[in-house]
Parts: structure tokens; sequence; C-alpha cells
């Protein structure tokens, strides 16, 4: 085993639980989804009156579906203001007749609904503390809006323990693109052997930290298959806070 310098975290599913269960439910075309639309309708009506909900909830998909499409093949993060851009120009509302601010406003309010599902579990909290006496930590995520991505870690107040939250929506590239992680290694002054990347993808977070060299944990909960052509995990934990008795060794 290598000792480490700094351990680097992925954010969402591997420190904070986004939990879709959380989300508001809500009546869509007579079927009941998870969903942050409604909010982000009531504000939209305020500024653009008589678009009826399902034309808006389409729209407002659409541009979901757009926006993860480009995410997915170009590993650029499109943002959440982008993406509301999107939903404002498939409902053909030109982008002088609201305010400037309107599509970061919008993003706003969905972000702010999509936070009440977002959770820190419990036992994350120790384990940090750990972590921190012992190693450098950081954190890089793949997240289109960069303040409620510092915004749910400041809730748990461990955000300061952090010398970097690398965030895509301020990087422009995302997981596994390699230069998210190299830029993060960088500005720590660090080489990829110096640091083990904890994370809950495979796709992402293992491939993406393996390929630029780093020892990676995979936070494996649901007791998934490594697959083929996804590098091997040097370290396989059933939840998180194993971590500690991994590296402690
Ligand atoms: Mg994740």
């Amino acid at each position: 085993m290598r000792s480490y310098t700094a351990l680097i975290f992925d954010l969402f599913d591997t420190l904070i639980d986004f939990r879709r269960d959380l989300m508001p439910l809500i009546q869509v075309n007579g079927a009941e989804v998870r969903s942050t639309s409604r909010h982000v309708y009531d504000q939209f009506t305020s500024v653009c009156p008589g678009v009826p909900f399902e034309a808006f909830y389409a729209a407002f998909m659409d541009g979901y579906r757009e926006a993860e499409q480009i995410r997915a093949r170009e590993l650029r993060e499109i943002t959440a203001e982008d993406r509301f851009r999107l939903v404002l120009s498939k409902l053909r509302i030109p982008l002088d007749a609201a305010p400037s601010d309107f599509p970061e406003w919008l993003a706003e309010v969905h972000m702010a609904k999509l936070s009440e599902a977002m959770m820190f579990p419990p036992e994350n909290l120790p384990l940090l503390e750990w972590a921190r006496a012992r190693y450098r930590l950081a954190v890089i995520s793949n997240f289109d809006h960069a303040p409620t991505a510092r915004r749910v870690l400041e809730r748990t107040g461990t955000v300061g323990w952090f010398e970097q939250v690398v965030v895509s929506a301020e990087e422009g590239v995302r997981k596994p693109h390699r230069e998210i992680f190299v830029r993060t290694l960088t500005r720590m002054g660090l080489s990829p052997h110096e640091a083990l990347f904890i994370g809950d993808s495979l796709d992402i977070d293992i491939a993406g930290a393996k390929g630029v060299g780093m020892d990676v944990a995979w936070v494996n909960r649901n007791g998934a298959a490594v697959r083929d052509g996804i590098p091997a995990p040097d370290y396989t934990l059933a939840r998180l806070s194993e971590l500690r008795q991994k590296l402690d060794r």
C-alpha cells in the first residue's frame, strides 16, 4: 500500500448523498414525478405569464437532456444557467424580454429545491475529522452550479477542511477528463502518486483518476461488479467510513 499525502474526494454520493426520494413529488401529464420544475415554473410565470405548465415542463426536460448529452459526449460542463438559457430558447422567450439575470435566477430556484435532497450522512463527519488530521484534503465534483456545491459543504461545517473544492461548472471540463484532475494536483503541488482519489462512479471517478496515475478507492455501496475496460480500483469500500480501516492498516 502506498502512503498518501492527500485524499481527494468526489462530492455527490461519496461525501454527500443525493436523495431523489426527497425531491418534490409533482403531477405531470397524469403521472407522478420527482422534479423541481413546478417551483421553477412558479418563478418563471412571474416574469413570463401565459405558458402552460406542461409546455414549460417539456422544455425543462428537453434542456436537461440536451445538456446531459453534451456533457457525456464532450466531457465539458453545461452550467445550470446555460441549461436554463436553453430552456428559455426552447420556449421561444427572447433573452432580452426578461431581466438579464433571469437564467441565473431560475438556476438558483432550481438549486435551492435540489439542495433539500442533498444529505450529509452523520458517519462521514468522524471520517473527515480523522482524515483532516492526517492528510491534505480536496474535492473534485462534476456539478453544474459551483455555489451550490460549496453551500452544501458549508452546511456540513467541513468546507474549510478542503484546500481545493474544484467544481466542473467553474473549470469547464468534467471528470473523467484528465484536465480536471491534473489542475487540482498542480494547484496542490502534488504528483499523482501522492494522492488517493475516492469516488462512487466507475466511469467518472475510477477511470478518470486512474487515467492520470492516481490510486483510487471505489465507494461501491450496491455491491456492483467491476466492469471490463475500467481499471481495477486499489480499494473497494462498502461505505465511505470504511476508508479509515483500509488506510490505518
Ligand atoms: Mg459521485
